[in-house]
């Protein structure tokens, strides 16, 4: 899908649309056919949703235009789509259809960006429980489809404490996520960490997803905020902070998902060593946090919390650079549905010249274990 300026839906749904665009780029897949006889599972593990009072919520604050948030404008572009929106708040017959014609076994359902965190403060966690009951329902509905991460507004800390219980425990969900930033906040400040403790405490993953950056004008004269630069510098500062604030080293189990192929991180680690001394023992940062040293090098981290996936980024030479220096156990397939759908890009990961063993551990094995979901 495109996001153009106008808010238009080109590319949405057109396979031959998106076939013209790929030829055009000559990197991208040629048109191929999925494997329907496949001795893997294909789990999609960045699959977007949404419901109306979410929508209704982001819209009316947007509209009162008593809050600069670049996020929150995202989330009004997004409710001027009404294709897509239809495609995000079906979680029944045009999903199942779509996953069938796609041969996605299972969908992990991620709230979609920029999520609960940019509505009017103190109604965040009741959004939250809402989706999460919703998220849930569905699961319950087509339980061999469907699997939900938990939404939360980090903003009220012992509601999302509460609600990361709740869905991990009543609710049977299967990790948390976060759509980064909220108005230019981020967990690695000492005031989240209470949510930090109680998702490793409730063994619940964290997927950090993107959303438009805070400081976004000079993002939105190029284009950028989103895919091209925007959404991954985002996720890469939340990232990093939660390495350098000892974060990982404090909550030794908490476990990390960042989608997009690591946000293009993974190619950086050796760096990241390299330069760690930039941020490690440097007092007074985040605001006036005391130094903090980390206990191992940062490439420790990104092979012992942090796991990745692929969404919109069905590039093999990159995905086997990342199974190679991350693990193959620390790699997972998903699609972005509904704003990356491609069967060609299907038929990629079906072509893709790995083991059947890693194949199986990029397509559903490594799902099933991150976010704890029944084994195939
Ligand atoms: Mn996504």
């Amino acid at each position: 899908m495109s996001l153009l300026p106008d808010g238009s839906e080109q590319g949405l749904r057109g396979h031959a649309e998106e076939r013209g665009v790929r030829a055009r780029i000559g990197m991208a897949p040629p048109a191929g056919e999925i494997d329907r006889a496949a001795p893997y599972k294909r789990i999609a593990t960045e699959e977007a949703w949404t419901f109306p009072a979410l929508v209704k919520a982001q819209t009316d604050y947007l509209a009162s235009g008593s809050v600069d948030d670049a996020s929150l404008g995202m989330a009004g572009m997004f409710a001027g789509m009404p294709r897509l929106q239809a495609m995000l708040q079906d979680l029944d017959a045009t999903r199942l259809a779509h996953m069938d014609e796609y041969g996605i076994d299972r969908q992990l359902l991620l709230l979609t960006a920029p999520g609960v965190q940019v509505v009017r403060p103190g109604e965040g966690t009741a959004l939250a429980r809402e989706a999460n009951d919703i998220a849930a329902d569905a699961c319950h509905r087509h339980p061999d489809r469907f699997s939900a991460l938990a939404a939360f507004d980090p903003r009220d800390v012992a509601g999302s404490v509460r609600e990361i219980g709740r869905a991990m425990g009543e609710l049977k969900l299967n990790g948390a996520v976060l759509n980064s930033h909220f108005q230019g906040h981020y967990l690695d400040e000492a005031a989240y960490w209470p949510i930090l403790e109680a998702l490793e405490a409730h063994d619940a993953a964290l997927y950090i997803h993107p959303t438009a950056p805070f400081n976004a004008p000079h993002y939105q004269a190029r284009g950028f905020y989103g895919a091209l630069a925007g959404f991954p510098h985002d996720v890469w500062v939340h990232t990093m902070g939660l390495i350098f604030s000892g974060a990982f080293d404090r909550f030794p189990k908490l476990r990390l998902v960042i989608g997009h192929l690591g946000e293009g991180m993974p190619t950086q680690i050796y760096r990241f060593d390299w330069m760690q001394y930039n941020a490690d023992g440097v007092a007074g940062l985040r605001g006036g946090q005391p130094a903090v040293t980390l206990k191992h090098p940062v490439s420790h981290y990104f092979r012992n919390n942090i796991w990745i996936t692929t969404s919109g980024v069905a590039w093999e030479p990159a995905i086997k650079f990342c199974m190679e220096q991350m693990g193959a156990d620390r790699v997972l397939y998903a699609m972005d549905y509904p704003y990356q759908q491609s069967s060609d890009e299907v038929a990629v990961y079906d072509r893709m010249d790995l083991s059947a063993e890693h194949k199986a551990m990029l397509m559903h094995r490594n799902a099933e274990h991150v976010f704890r979901l029944p084994r195939a």
